[in-house]
């Protein structure tokens, strides 16, 4: 007779994650857990925690509470509730900050395309729609908790600083629920948790043109990191590449960078800046970030030359390696 002993072995510290469609991206979490199990539960969570934030803040779903300020408030003041409350107002001091380049109301415009479809608006809808892009357009009550539009036909949209906010909030999440090691990503979003475990993480900068290509990787450490590019969304017309950056002043989709990428403290001002050194282009771009001294910045344009802020040390060119003696 054979004795089955079965030893209830600790399952070992480990890595867990695991990644998914969401939020029109690919949404992934990754972290380091002594008990991969409770680890695999606390990924669940912020899953469920970024599809909380996308029923609230997603204009492609009718019944969501952005969905019913953008049918509402050019008629009356209407709440927003607490956090998207917060989110419209961080946005609006992102405007200020950037001079319009970064403009939620970008969305009159923004509606009219389809990238899947590759629908455009026609000039004539762009002319129109344009001269609604401004933000001094939607008035926050901070004591009613309630927002409104000033002119019929206003619309926003948080597509250039939810990603961010998902990031930054799955994070928090997972530090307080006690994990020391995480990454949490949507799209050109990520955010880190301390390091991987005595390495830095790197986090690579898509070549704007190869695609699945890595053009630059840059160490970090229990920071944000947000890449905004003509790549992400887009589709080609005659020549031409529509995509989903617009720049508020003509309603066209900024032109003279392929990607601008933006890291500090804080997800989602990094996600809010890429889009925002996108619009301004290099010069204006970097000059912005050099004023903001916990964000640095890289950027690739039309020709693909690659520019750093000036609180970056640009790599050092490969070491030159003397040829192996041979025997
Ligand atoms: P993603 O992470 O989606 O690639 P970005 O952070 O670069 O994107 O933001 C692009 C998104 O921001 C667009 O899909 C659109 O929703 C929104 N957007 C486009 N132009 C502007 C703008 N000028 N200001 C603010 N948001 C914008
Ligand atoms: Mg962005």
């Amino acid at each position: 007779m054979v004795a089955i002993c079965a030893i209830s072995m600790p399952a070992s510290a480990d890595w867990v994650g695991d990644a998914r469609p969401m939020m029109g991206t690919e949404v992934s979490v990754r972290l380091w857990h002594d008990d991969p199990v409770a680890g695999a539960g606390l990924v669940e969570s912020v899953f469920e925690e970024v599809e909380r934030i996308n029923q609230l803040m997603s204009t492609y779903i009718e019944t969501s509470p952005i969905s019913d300020i953008n049918r509402r408030a050019a008629k009356e003041p209407v709440v927003a509730g607490a956090e998207l409350f917060q989110l419209i107002r961080r946005s609006l001091d992102i405007s200020v900050l950037t001079l319009g380049a970064f403009d939620i109301t970008y969305d009159s415009v923004g509606q009219h395309y389809d990238f899947r479809a590759g629908q455009r608006p026609d000039s004539d809808t762009v002319e129109a729609e344009r001269t609604l892009i401004d933000y001094r357009f939607v008035q926050l009550d901070q004591a009613t908790g309630t927002v409104s539009y000033m002119e019929d036909g206003v619309r926003i949209n948080l597509g250039g600083i939810a990603k961010g906010y998902v990031v930054e909030r799955g994070v928090n999440f997972l530090r307080k629920a006690g994990v020391q090691h995480a990454i949490v990503t949507a799209g050109g979003d990520s955010r880190l948790l301390g390091d991987r475990r005595g390495y830095p993480w790197m986090v690579g900068i898509r070549d704007p043109r190869e695609d699945g290509q890595v053009a630059i990787s840059v160490p970090l450490e229990d920071e944000a990191i947000s890449t905004s590019g003509d790549y992400e969304r887009y589709f080609e017309e005659d020549g031409v590449r529509y995509h989903h950056i617009i720049a508020p002043s003509t309603g066209a989709p900024a032109s003279g960078v392929y990607s601008a990428t933006v890291f500090g403290p804080d997800a989602v001002i990094t996600d809010a800046l890429s889009t925002s050194v996108f619009v301004m282009g290099v010069d204006q771009g970097l000059r912005l970030i050099a004023t903001l001294p916990d964000y640095e910045s890289i950027v690739i344009d039309d020709q693909g030359r690659i520019y750093y802020s000036d609180g970056l040390q640009q790599p050092e060119p490969a070491p030159f390696e003397p040829a192996p003696l041979v025997e």
